[in-house]
């Protein structure tokens, strides 16, 4: 752990770094990012192996959701860096003849960059990637819950960057918290909407901008108009991918009564089918973080009726991919943020009904509506707010490069991925030129006799 003096040091010595100019130079930026895709490929199996500790995360999810995620990234910014951060001409009011004006797009300087356990490899790297690709400095702070990612990521970044330019600090709240102190250009953090607010806060003392990427009850909603097959799976494999400790996960179900009987026991088919008779010794599904999350999912057990799953273990951290039928707004369950592998079920009889649940609460990260019906789908997207949705699946509007990903009111604020997370760390300055070939003196005082030209003005 750094002292203060270490951490107000490395603070001053990007500064530094950032004043020299390097970063502004697009082909900097770019080597920056092929280095860091190189040292992601050389690293591959060590950030397996520390998710796999951290988080008993099965290696296929762990390639999928947190290294190759990051690769594909990469390539995408590398395509289309040179169009994104080239300077754009822009029209210019005649009323200001000659003149031409353009925004000069300007990476903000130094960043800050929290993360938090359940992706906590890709949660760091990919924000990083915009900081990179915008030509700022940075310092990342991972997760503390998950010890051996945040030392895996320290060293991937000491073996890659020069520290003045790139750094980790690791650590835990104190930490981070000595690190909020400092004056950065940007504070980009990923977590808690508790801790969001301590963060813009101590944001807030030096009026530093931030982005956070925060969490809540995603709902899913399903329509008796769908194939139910593939929904339940979908639906499943949303839930428990990570042991259902994934920010967007669908959080608890609101299903039409209709379907609901049929609906649940695709999704039992499923489980037994994702994960065996005994979840406990499947090498496909994750554990809990720690003992505190363990303990608190624990008890929501205790919510309403257990269709399927219940099963915990202590020891291992091990708690059955679990739906929970019988469950009411009042129950803790639904008070907060499940983050963990139960699902509980909730039914209805008219979408509108649906609709007016998820309207009476915080704004969601993410929405799921299954159904074939236009008209629903348009509703939903009409009468609901949230992040992101998606339409018949869960979670894969966050794979893509070419969606803005973030939140909205109590979910978060701000978006990256792609040209977001470009646009995330870039100041775009407006600029007008204006020529000395001529000058019309219209708008200089004395301003009698000219109020007949306000009329153009303002018409
Ligand atoms: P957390 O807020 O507890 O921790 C996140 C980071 O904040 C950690 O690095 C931690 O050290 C730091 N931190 C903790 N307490 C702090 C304090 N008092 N002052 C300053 N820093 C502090 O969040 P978590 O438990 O790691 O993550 C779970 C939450 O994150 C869930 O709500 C989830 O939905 C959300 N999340 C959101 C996204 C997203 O992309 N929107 C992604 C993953 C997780």
């Amino acid at each position: 752990m750094l002292a203060s003096t270490e951490i107000k040091d490395t603070v001053q010595a990007q500064k530094d770094f950032f004043a020299s100019g390097k970063t502004k130079e697009i082909n900097f930026r770019k080597e920056q990012l092929q280095k860091l895709k190189q040292a992601i490929s050389d690293y591959q199996d060590s950030i397996t192996d520390a998710l796999f500790q951290d988080l008993g995360k099965p290696k296929f999810e762990a390639i999928v959701t947190e290294v190759a995620y990051c690769g594909e990234e990469i390539d995408y910014i590398l395509k289309h860096l040179d169009g994104w951060a080239k300077k754009k001409p822009v029209k210019t009011s005649l009323n200001f003849f000659p003149a031409n004006s353009f925004i000069v797009l300007e990476p903000l300087g130094q960043v800050l960059i929290i993360g938090p356990w359940n992706y906590p490899f890709q949660l760091v790297i990919i924000p990083l990637l915009g900081a990179i690709a915008a030509g700022n400095c940075a310092i990342l702070k991972p997760s503390e819950m998950t010890p051996n990612t945040s030392q895996l990521v320290s060293d991937l970044i000491s073996q890659t960057f020069d520290p003045d330019y790139i750094t980790v600090v690791e650590g835990d709240k104190t930490v981070a918290q000595e690190l909020l102190q400092q004056k950065f250009d940007h504070i980009f953090y990923t977590g808690s909407p508790a801790v969001g607010k301590i963060v813009m806060k101590a944001a807030a003392e030096n009026l530093t901008p931030v982005t956070l990427e925060l969490g809540g009850k995603s709902p899913c909603v399903v329509e008796p108009d769908v194939h139910l097959e593939y929904s339940a799976r979908r639906i499943i494999w949303g839930k428990f991918i990570n042991a259902g400790q994934t920010c967007i996960a669908p959080d608890y179900l609101l299903v039409h009564r209709d379907i609901k009987e049929q609906l649940v026991s695709a999704m039992k088919e499923c489980i037994r089918e994702f994960y065996g008779e005994n979840p406990a010794e499947s090498p496909d599904y994750a554990k809990i973080v720690n003992s505190k999350h363990f303990n608190r999912l624990s008890e929501f057990l205790g919510d309403g009726n257990i269709i399927i799953g219940g099963e915990t273990d202590a020891e291992s951290r091990y708690i059955a991919p679990t739906l929970l039928d019988s469950v009411s707004w009042d129950d803790a369950v639904m008070q907060e943020e499940i983050f963990g592998p139960i699902l509980p079920i909730l039914e209805y009889d008219e979408l509108e009904s649906a609709i007016a649940q998820i309207n009476e609460r915080p704004k969601p990260l993410a929405l799921y509506l299954f159904s074939k019906d236009k008209n629903k789908q348009n509703q939903i997207l009409q009468e609901t707010s949230a992040g992101g949705v998606t339409l018949n699946d869960t979670i894969i509007h966050i794979a893509s490069t070419e969606l803005p990903f973030g939140g909205v009111g109590e979910s978060g604020m701000g978006a990256y991925h792609g040209k977001a997370s470009f646009d995330t760390f870039t100041h775009y300055k407006s600029v007008t030129n204006r020529k000395f070939w001529l000058d019309i003196k219209l708008r200089y005082p004395p301003y009698a006799g000219k109020f007949k030209f306000l009329k153009f003005l303002f018409k």
